[in-house]
Formats: structure tokens, sequence, C-alpha cells
């Protein structure tokens, strides 16, 4: 058996390595590392793929964020909702603003964002909604955007996780995950599902001021060079990584599709397993598995880790601390927020090896580990 991995980027890379080493090759003759057509170009295939108007590079999925928020003028002392059952990422960058993160509870299902936990938090500070598509399922998007509509907020999508993520909305329009919001961002960090070979990120939306800000923001706040309107930052995708990842773009629905072959084959070893609740997936909402993960009721959680870890089958616990629990937020209040079902899934989630190049033979001896443990 092939040895196993949370995620196999080793593998996935032999596959495509003459298109990359060449492209890669190519930005090392050219020397336009920052920069120039090939940024260019990805940022135009990588919109038309998203159905956004605009899509603006930048160094990483946390930056994305941040640079969105400063772009919708949200200042200290503005309230912005999100969801603590999340990556530390998309509530950092608000505190790191002085905007105060108010938590709120997930879906138990989906592990997003609840729009009815979301509603009551809503107060006159309230200046913008962060939905998460966690581990790759959608959120309530619909919904989500509609108590923004009323209420006059921005939405701001982290979708690092769930690029290609198709969401029908109840007319039977199909958006992707993160055309949605005002803005959208996501992270090319080399495990999620469109990985670079090292950092990078980007940020979506359809308005043309809000476009022009957000490049101006990650452009040290320049209109044209050497003219700086605002205070921005540094926050720039290289050329290298561009060149890389246009190539992925390309196999990026062959990658979703392989990530979901392996969920169903999870999904039917562990349906009937009362111990056990698979991945929620909504009818509309396609999920793209950028996580696969389980909810355990009445087994040790850390103790399936553990014995899993002992086995060889490599697993994590995204996360074992939801966000408003860290000390990080204790200057917002974080430990005052009561939040029981994010406390109820960071006891129970665990999450299994999922990628592209996961054969059969791996996901049989990783099942068959779950279900000893699990079934003794
Ligand atoms: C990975 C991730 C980020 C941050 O992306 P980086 O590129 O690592 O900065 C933000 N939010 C979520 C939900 C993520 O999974």
């Amino acid at each position: 058996m092939r040895p196993l991995q949370m995620v196999d980027t080793k593998t996935q890379y032999q596959k495509i390595k003459k298109e990359v080493d060449a492209a890669v090759l190519e930005v090392m003759e050219s020397s336009m590392f920052i920069g120039g057509n090939v940024v260019n170009t990805f940022a135009e295939n990588l919109a038309r793929y998203n159905g956004s108007k605009h899509c603006i590079p930048c160094a990483n999925g946390t930056d994305a964020l941040q640079i969105a928020m400063m772009a919708l003028g949200l200042e200290p002392g503005d309230e912005v909702i999100v969801p603590s059952f999340t990556y530390i990422a998309t509530v950092e960058v608000a505190g790191l603003l002085r905007i105060k993160p108010v938590f709120v509870e997930v879906d138990k299902r989906t592990f997003c964002i609840d729009p009815a936990s979301l509603e009551k938090a809503i107060t006159p500070k309230t200046r913008a909604i962060v939905p998460v598509h966690l581990y790759g399922h959608a959120a309530d998007m619909e919904t989500i955007m509609s108590i923004a509509a009323r209420h006059n907020l921005y939405v701001i999508e982290d979708n690092a996780q769930a690029i290609g993520c198709d969401y029908t909305f109840s007319n039977g329009t199909v958006k992707k995950t993160g055309s949605i919001g005002h803005i959208g961002c996501t992270s090319f960090y080399p495990s999620k599902n469109l990985g670079a070979f090292g950092d990078g990120g980007a940020m979506f939306t359809d308005n043309d001021e809000l476009a022009a800000k957000l490049r101006m923001i990650a452009s040290h706040g320049q209109s044209k060079r050497y003219y700086h309107d605002v205070v921005g930052c540094n926050s720039r995708l290289d050329a290298m990584q561009a060149a890389i990842l246009d190539i992925k773009l390309k196999h990026l629905d062959e990658y979703i599709a392989a990530r979901r072959k392996a969920a169903d084959f999870y999904d039917k070893a562990f349906a009937e397993n009362k111990s056990i609740t698979i991945p929620f997936r909504e009818g509309n909402n396609k999920h793209v598995f950028h996580q696969y993960t389980l909810i355990l009721n009445g087994v040790d959680r850390d103790g399936l880790s553990q014995y899993l870890t002992e086995q060889g089958v490599p697993n994590m616990i995204y996360y074992p601390v939801p966000a408003h629990r860290q000390k990080m937020f204790d200057a917002f209040g974080g430990s005052s927020y009561d939040l029981p079902l994010t406390d109820w899934l960071t006891e129970r989630v665990i999450s299994l090896p999922i990628h592209t190049e996961l054969d059969e033979e791996q996901q049989n001896f990783i099942v068959s580990k779950v279900l000893e443990f699990v079934n003794r």
C-alpha cells in the first residue's frame, strides 16, 4: 500500500510534472518574478472560472480577508459576525484591525454559520458578515444574502476551503461560492483544493469600485506607482505560483471529482454505523470535500485519533479549540460567549485523509481501522 497522508501533493505533482516544470522554468527565464502577464492571465482565468468580474491575487488567504475588511471601510469599534467554529484566520484579521468579532453558532449539519444565530447577533454596530464554507460545504448563502440586504450589511465569503463549489439558489441560479457575497476570499495554501507550491490567495468581486480598492490596498495603497492614496499593505502572488496555479486550475474540476469519489467511498462504509455521522450534503449545495469530517456519537474521539495515529492512519481535529475560546480573543470578550453547539462539535469531530490521490486499498485500510476502534 502507498503510504497514507492527509494530503498527497507529491503524487499529484508527479502527474503534471512536465507541464509545471516547464512553466516554472519559463518564469525563471523571463525573470518576471513579481506581477506581469503570468499573474494577470491566471487572475483572468480564475475570475472566469469563478464567475466573478474581478479576481485580485494576493499573498495568502489571511491577507485576502484583511484587505477585504479594509476595502469595505470597516473601522475600529465596528462589528463583524463570524462563526466561532472556523480556522483562526477568519477572525484574527478582524482583531488585527480592532474590529470586534461577534461569534455565532454554526448549523449542526453543514458546520457553516447558522443564519438564525447570526440574525440575533446583529446590532447597530454590525457592518459585515463572514460566512465560511467550512470543509468545502457551502454556507446557506441565499438566507445570508437576504439577511444582509435587509440590514444593509456587507458579506465577505471565506472561500479558502471551497473553491469550485457550486451553490444553487431556489430560483435555479447556480453560482460558485466566493462569487456571491460582496467580496469572496480564497487561499492557495498547498493543501487547499487549488493549492500552490507555496503561499497565495485571491479576492473576488463584481463591483468595479471595490475591485480598484482591493487592488490599491494590496499594493501599498497606490493608485499609480509611487502615489499612495490610502494606507495599504504589501500582498502579492508571485509569478511562479501563478504559473503553477494556472496549470492546476485546468485540473480543478477533475480534482474535485476525485475528492467526491473518495468521500462517496467513505460515506458508503460509514453510513450504517450508529456511532458515526457522515458529512451532510444538502441537495442544492455541492460539497467539494476539502476535508472529510465525521461526527462521533458516544465514541472516545481522542482515543480514536490516537489509535489511528498508532496504526499509521493520519487524522486531524479541525479545530481543537473554537475561536471564541482562544486566548487571543480575551480582549474582545471571547470567553463570555455561550456557544454550546460549537463546543459540542469541537469535542466530536475528526477528519480523515482526503485528497485527489487516494486509492481503494488505502481507503479500505483507513475504514477498517476506524471501524475496528468504533465497534469495539
Ligand atoms: C486556509 C484558510 C485561511 C487562510 O489562508 P492562508 O492562505 O493560510 O492565509 C482562512 N480561512 C480558512 C477557513 C482557511 O481554511
